[in-house]
């Protein structure tokens, strides 16, 4: 096989066979293919999309990539979550923690930041010392010994994704339903779950702008997990403004520590509950965890009465990370500059648009443009408002955390164009808009 002719071929429109798809994928796991090709490829798929079976042949060449972790001794069912990816999304430090705390054994492989969107690995990196570059080896005994571990794509699980991930961060190819479900399967695949539950996010700060696309993102990936032999649950959830009050890496671990102390913000307090919730139900398999409230009062109890908190600190200090951090999240590194942005008007919030909240942070430094860019893990914004709310024009909306002053007047530009507002009152944004299962 030639890589140029299957390249024509995806972006002549072509149905790639699985042999194609093996042969390019697993071709560039090792190394043969280089990235320009790959980049080519991805951005043809981009453009033309995929059949249900080329993406469901795509997550399987992913998968098989590297190894597939069986945890069938340690633990007869693990849960994992996984999010599309969202601006201020920090729910796996709150709901991995949770779950895992009553007892549900859960092992995650999670990504970096992806184009405008955050990721786990970013924020935990906050927590000097916190290693995510764990080998199949180290993932399995921390599964073993703790019943938590989160890491990276490591070189041993589904390596295609990692390497494509981080390539479609700088090549515009991440808003792709065929990229997105592969990129999310794969993982859960390699490392082995039987239940999953993902979190599909829509609207501006999602990678799926609309409801209608979440779902066909939702149900597609739904259908693989089957193929796979997985139990799969996906929430449909609201991203059309950040979760949460906090979006950066520093400020988002903090915050999820807050919430792991049973304060934190309304929603993403919630938005834990109720994804906890799905993994708890799929892990009592119809025996246990089958009562909605009563999985809603233990999981409130473990977030309030310290259980969920002991164990994220456990995760920490087991992968190498500083725990005073966790005990006093003023120990994360903190930006040199602290100003706010305020109400150019009064009325009532009709929109903050969540991908232009993030690109703000993205300005300050929070992101990455090319894929060996670090980032800045202490930059980021506080937005302590949500739509529906009435501000009062010169009050203070959104505290801006900087390193760089020169920065700041980029970000405040986003501000001005991520805020509307509207003289009569607007309906606050729902959660959640459904659930494919
Ligand atoms: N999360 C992933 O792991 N991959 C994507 O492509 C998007 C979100």
């Amino acid at each position: 096989m030639r890589a140029v002719d299957i390249l024509a071929r995806k972006r002549d429109g072509e149905a790639l066979s699985r042999a194609e798809i093996d042969w390019i994928v697993l071709g560039y796991a090792k190394g043969d293919l280089p990235d320009y090709q790959m980049a080519a490829f991805l951005m043809a798929v981009y453009l033309r999309g995929m059949t249900r079976q080329e993406t469901v042949d795509l997550t399987l060449a992913m998968a098989a990539s590297g190894e597939t972790l069986d945890l069938s001794d340690i633990s007869d069912y693990w849960v994992d979550k996984h999010s599309s990816g969202g601006v201020g999304d920090k729910t796996s430090l709150v709901v991995l923690p949770l779950v895992a705390s009553c007892g549900v054994p859960v092992a995650k492989m999670s990504g970096r930041g992806l184009g405008f969107s955050g990721g786990t690995l970013d924020k935990l990196e906050a927590i000097a010392g916190f290693d995510v570059n764990l080998s199949a080896d180290r993932f399995r005994q921390l599964a073993r010994e703790n019943g938590l571990v989160l890491a990276g794509q490591s070189v041993a699980l589904a390596p295609a994704d990692g390497k494509m991930y981080a390539l479609r961060d700088v090549t515009a190819t991440v808003s792709s339903l065929p990229l997105i479900a592969s990129s999310i399967m794969s993982k859960k695949i390699a490392a082995g779950a039987n239940g999953i539950v993902l979190d599909v996010k829509v609207g501006r700060g999602a990678f799926m702008a609309d409801e209608a696309e979440g779902r066909v993102l939702a149900q597609t990936m739904v259908d693989i997990g089957r193929d796979a032999g997985r139990q799969v649950v996906a929430v449909i959830s609201d991203m059309n403004q950040p979760l949460g009050e906090a979006v950066g890496n520093s400020l988002e671990v903090a915050e999820a520590i807050e919430t792991l102390r049973g304060a934190g913000p309304a929603d993403l307090r919630e938005h834990s509950l109720a994804i906890a919730g799905y993994m708890l139900k799929l892990a009592g398999r119809g025996k246990r965890w089958t009562d909605a409230d009563a999985v809603r009062t233990l999981l409130e109890q473990h977030l309030d009465n310290g259980s969920a908190l002991a164990k994220f600190r456990q995760m920490i200090a087991a992968q190498g990370g500083n725990v005073a951090m966790v005990d006093d999240p003023a120990k994360l590194p903190q930006a040199s500059i602290r100003e706010t942005y305020d109400a150019p008007q009064s009325g009532y919030i009709a929109q903050i648009a969540a991908d232009q909240i993030a690109w703000a942070a993205f300005d300050l430094g929070a992101g990455r443009e090319k894929k060996e860019d670090p980032i800045d893990v202490a930059v980021g914004l506080e937005v302590p408002v949500k739509v529906g709310d009435q501000v009062e024009q010169g009050k203070p909306l959104v505290t801006i955390y900087a390193n760089d002053a020169a920065k700041v007047a980029a970000c405040r530009a986003r501000l001005d164009a991520a805020f509307s507002y509207s003289p009569t009152p607007v309906e606050p944004l729902p959660l959640f808009y459904g659930v494919v299962s």
